[in-house]
Parts: structure tokens; sequence; C-alpha cells
């Protein structure tokens, strides 16, 4: 691979020219990963808590479909301390009064109780989204929208949505082959 595709930002001026600020111009932006981007800066921010656990994997293919669902939204991924515990993400993108703070425009929690000690570090959201089973959970009181259901079939079932936005027809295709 050349090397100058290797990275996006190259040098405008003649090599050992004296750098002016005033020729920096931006070649490309990339968004970055929903587990690596910033947490506290993030605008969007999708989390998963120990709802997600379940299931033989220990809750592994929640999180894999957690992170589908936050990259189309262009949104960070966190977790609360249970799934930061299970291993299911990064010890630093635990949300709470403990972990990181976070203050999005859009906050969507799903399989999380919004013990308050998480809702400490979760800031003032304009929406806040929230999935669980328990529909008298604090996080669904926490709320604006609540969506009482199986977060983990839930998530499945939109990252097998976008899966097939993404390569149109070969759902129907699979149907049509039975
Ligand atoms: C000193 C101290 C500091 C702490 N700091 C933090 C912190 O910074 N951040 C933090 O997160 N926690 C912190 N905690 C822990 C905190 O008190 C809670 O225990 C923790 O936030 C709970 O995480 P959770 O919501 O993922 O799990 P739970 O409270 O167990 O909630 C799981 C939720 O998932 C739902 N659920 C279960 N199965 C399903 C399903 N199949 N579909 C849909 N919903 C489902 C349940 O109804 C429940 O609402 C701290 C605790 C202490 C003592």
């Amino acid at each position: 691979m050349r090397p100058e595709a290797r990275c996006s930002v190259r040098r405008i001026g003649p090599a050992g020219a004296a750098r002016d600020p005033g020729e920096a111009r931006v070649v490309a932006v990339r968004v970055p990963e929903p587990g690596a981007a910033d947490l506290s800066e993030a605008e969007r921010v999708v989390v998963g808590g120990a709802g997600l656990l379940g299931g033989p994997d220990g809750g592994a293919a929640a999180f894999a479909a957690l992170s589908e669902v936050a990259r189309a939204l262009g949104a960070a991924v966190g977790g609360t301390r249970a799934a930061a515990e299970a291993g299911l993400v990064a010890p630093e993108r635990r949300v709470g009064a403990t972990g990181v703070r976070v203050s999005p425009e859009l906050h969507i929690a799903v399989g999380v109780s919004g013990a308050p000690r998480y809702l400490a570090g979760t800031g003032d959201p304009a929406h806040v989204v929230a999935v669980d089973r328990d529909p008298g959970s604090p996080m669904m009181a926490a709320a604006d929208l609540g969506l009482v259901t199986d977060a983990p079939g839930l998530l499945a079932a939109l990252a097998r949505m976008l899966r097939d936005e993404a390569a149109p027809g070969t759902a129907a295709d699979a149907v049509g082959d039975g």
C-alpha cells in the first residue's frame, strides 16, 4: 500500500517549508467506531446494561448488535458497571457516578435499570429512550420513550434490519428459497 493511502492528512506545502496554520485544510473526516468514540463528548450515547447479559454467550451477540445500532445512529457505546464487570465494554466506557459522565442530547439505555449511581452520570439529555422488560424501572420513569420488550431480541431484530437495508433483497430471497 502506498504510504499516502494510509493516512488522512498530508503535507500541503513543500517539505521543510515554515508551517503556516492558514494553509491547513480538512482532507477527510473519519467517523470513529461506536466503541471508540469519546463518550463524554458524544451527542448520542447508547448504553447497554445487565439486561443484555443473558444467553449462552453472556451477552456478546447482544452487545455486537448494540454496536451496529449505535453505528447507524452515529452514537457512542457505553455500559453500566454490570456490563463493564462482565467484560462487554471496556472499564473506561462505564457510565455513571464513578465512571464516565456523559451529557448527550440523546441517551438510549438498553437493559439498564437506572440505578442512582448510573443516573448520576448521565447529565440532562433532551431525549431519553429506555428499553427494558420492566415497565416500572427507574430508567423507564426517566425516559421520554419506553419500550417494554426483550432487549436482546429487539437489538437482534434492529441489527438484522440494518443489514438487510445495507444488502437489500437477501432476506426476501432467503424466504423465497425455502
Ligand atoms: C460505590 C458504587 C459506585 C457505583 N458506580 C456505578 C457507576 O458509575 N455506573 C454504574 O452503572 N453503576 C454503578 N454502581 C452500580 C449501580 O448501583 C447498579 O448496580 C448498576 O448501575 C446496575 O447496572 P444495570 O442497570 O446494568 O443492572 P441491573 O440493575 O441488574 O438492571 C438490569 C435491567 O435489565 C432489565 N432486563 C433484564 N433482562 C432483560 C431482558 N431480557 N430484556 C430487557 N430488559 C431486561 C431488568 O429489568 C433491569 O431493569 C455503583 C455502585 C456502587 C456501590
